[in-house]
């Protein structure tokens, strides 16, 4: 059965963004696949509203196939990030939790490696039903292995241009208490922040950065 769409193809945002995005790729990144991504933090449930985040990409990624072009729709899991509140109907004991990595933190229902595990399940499989393909990337993964190690020094070692760019733009502090503060109590900027190596959590101030040895010190 033929349907017939409303919707001419050369008006359809899918089509022309396809087009844009295979023109783009072949500029940045002659002969490969084009890549669309997506990025979800597996920190609580994940509901309706964060599917649109797969989405738009998935329709894009689509398109560009269906046009014989190969294309990667990479989901990048932010599972790094600190696990800021205890969602609701979780038991309050998991807030001394708070600060911590979501792949350092238990499973709430011990059948999965962690915290975002836990929550990472239910998308996979909708995302399957949904007919969405995507290439998973786990943040945990990408920083302990080192992948950004050098960006890291780098951007360590030029703290001083970065946060002089930041304060021309920086009205006022963030009234949030656990709100990322990069500057410690004597104003220096790092932008880095490490998860304290005894706890797990990153309550931490960088106090110091040895640009030779890239020793860090903290509190
Ligand atoms: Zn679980």
């Amino acid at each position: 059965m033929e349907v017939s769409c409303p919707v001419a193809p050369a008006d359809d945002w899918v089509v022309r963004t396809a087009g844009e995005v295979r023109a783009e790729a072949e500029r940045r990144h002659p002969g490969e696949a084009p890549t669309c991504a997506s990025g979800i933090s597996p920190s609580g449930p994940v509901h309706l509203g964060n599917l649109r985040e797969l989405t738009t990409p998935h329709f894009v990624a689509d398109e560009v196939r269906k046009q014989g072009v190969p294309c990667r729709h990479i989901l990048s899991w932010d599972d790094y990030d600190r696990l800021r509140r205890v969602p609701a109907g979780f038991p309050e004991s998991f807030a001394e939790h708070i600060g911590r990595p979501l792949t350092a933190v238990p499973d709430p229902c011990g059948q999965h490696q962690n915290w975002a595990e836990h929550f990472k399940e239910p998308l996979r499989e909708s995302l399957a039903r949904l007919g969405i393909r995507v290439t998973e990337i786990s943040q945990t993964q990408m920083y302990t292995s080192g992948a950004y190690t050098g960006q890291i020094i780098l951007a360590m070692r030029r703290r001083a241009d970065i946060g002089a760019v930041l304060a021309r733009y920086q009205t006022r502090r963030s009234a949030e208490p656990d709100d990322d503060e990069p500057r410690n109590a004597t104003g220096e900027y790092y932008p880095f922040k490490p998860y304290c190596a005894s706890c797990g959590r990153d309550d931490t101030t960088v106090t110091g950065f040895d640009d030779e040895t890239t020793q860090i010190t903290y509190t």
